[in-house]
């Protein structure tokens, strides 16, 4: 078996004006695919690995030949965290339910958390993700990874999670990452966020 692209379930320009419709299709049939080819060249010959669901080699990379690993943190990760990144955008989806009431609890308020969660995601240096997760205690947590590494690595439950290298903003915002960040709050579809909190409650 081998890792195929995912079809993006909407078209390229659905997110307009927010998100622009050149950058959606080059990170999704160029960058996104790029991981998938990688992740493919890595596994290659590796019957027993290529039949695991991605997310399951990622939650035990120690357990990944030695000489594979960092391949399959990066490619590996890099097709997780966008098979994850774009089912959680949809224009008009207010947070509401269960994830709100969550959002309520821990942060104080839904722009408590966007104020936390937005300056997470400028804190990453370089490139990374912002991340909405369950942790190990069931409890929201906001965290930052490098790179490609997924939350999944570190026992985490991601329920949101942001894309913050350059090539999903500079086309549109140059290096105004926050401008950014304030667009993809306006297509989050929570809708898709309550199934993923309902998932890691489980
Ligand atoms: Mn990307």
């Amino acid at each position: 078996m081998t890792y195929t692209l995912p079809e993006l379930g909407y078209e390229y320009d659905a997110l307009e004006p927010h998100l622009d419709k050149e950058t959606m299709e080059i990170h999704h049939s160029k960058h996104h695919q790029g991981y998938v080819d990688k992740l493919n060249a890595a596994l290659e010959g590796k019957a027993d690995l290529q039949d695991k669901d991605v997310d399951e080699l990622l939650k035990d990379l120690d357990n990944i030949p030695e000489e594979i690993r960092t391949a399959i943190r990066n490619a590996g990760g890099g097709h997780a965290n966008h098979t994850f990144f774009w089912p959680l955008m949809k224009k008009d989806v207010a947070c509401s339910g269960a994830i709100s009431e969550a959002i309520n609890a821990k942060f104080g308020s839904f722009d408590a958390f966007k104020e936390a969660f937005i300056k997470a995601a400028l804190g990453v240096f370089g490139s990374g993700w912002a991340w909405l997760v369950i942790n190990e205690n069931k409890e929201l947590e906001i965290m930052t990874t490098a790179n490609q590494d997924s939350p999944l690595s570190q026992g985490k439950m991601p329920v949101l999670g942001v894309d913050v290298w350059e090539h999903s903003y500079y086309k549109k915002f140059g290096p105004k990452r926050n401008e950014f960040l304030e667009a993809f709050f306006q297509v989050i579809d929570w809708d898709k966020v309550n199934e993923h909190l309902s998932k890691a409650n489980q």
